[in-house]
């Protein structure tokens, strides 16, 4: 039986970071659900599908074949044999990745594959840490690690500014404040905060000192 540590949080909360370095530090896999529906989302802006028209996407949500690689060292993302990771960052999928995760039958779809991901983790490596928005309250419920990552909005902005590399601080944060707002009030599996994961406030820890924390609470 695997060990599954899932985690949740908005947007520069730090979680890819942390639960690729809780996966190597603790020789588990690494599962960024993020990475899916954005690969969805790239699939659907390149076959021309309207991501406003949600039945459009829904009709067209089985076509994309998403496979993903799980070695922390080196996460893949393929749509239908085709490396994605760079064309999966652009600005213009971050901008419609909310719409698509709001439509049920793609988040049935990708939930059902990441849970597929996961069995396979426990059955043939100690286990896996699975990052996203639902990932303690829907796709793994019952793991025995479950997080919530938190940090303030400034800090969140300044750290994804860093990764996209660009300084314009005010509108990554402008647009990452309201890619949260959709994620959490959209009808399906909403991003939520729930008692039952273990709250983690990022702002002003270091990587590394996040990373020590949730490894001490994963070997208690
Ligand atoms: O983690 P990342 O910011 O790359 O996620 C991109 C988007 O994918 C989120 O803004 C959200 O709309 C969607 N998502 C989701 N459920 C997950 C992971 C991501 O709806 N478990």
């Amino acid at each position: 039986e695997g060990f599954v540590i899932a985690i949740d949080g908005p947007s520069g909360s730090g979680k890819s970071s942390t639960a690729k370095g809780v996966a190597r530090a603790r020789d588990l896999r690494y599962l960024d659900t993020g990475a899916m529906y954005r690969a969805m989302t790239w699939w659907m802006l390149t076959n021309g599908i309207d991501v406003a028209d949600a039945s459009a996407v829904a009709d067209a949500a089985a076509r994309p074949v998403i496979t993903m690689g799980t070695d922390p060292d080196a996460p893949t993302v393929h749509v239908d044999g085709v490396d994605v990771a760079r064309q999966i960052r652009t600005d213009e999928v971050t901008a419609n990745v909310s719409a698509v995760s709001a439509v049920p039958r793609v988040r049935e779809l990708l939930v059902a594959r990441q849970r597929e991901i996961i069995a396979e983790a426990c059955a043939t490596a100690p286990g896996i840490v699975v990052e996203g928005r639902d990932i303690t309250t829907v796709v793994a419920p019952d793991a025995p690690v479950k997080l919530f990552l938190t940090a303030s909005a400034e800090a969140r902005a300044q750290r994804r500014s860093r990764e996209v590399r660009s300084d314009d601080v005010a509108a990554t944060r402008e647009a990452l404040v309201r890619r949260d707002r959709l994620d959490s009030t959209r009808a399906v599996s909403p991003l939520t905060q729930t008692p039952d994961a273990t709250e983690l406030d990022t702002t002003g820890l270091s990587l590394d000192e996040v990373i020590a924390l949730v490894v001490k609470l994963a070997d208690e």
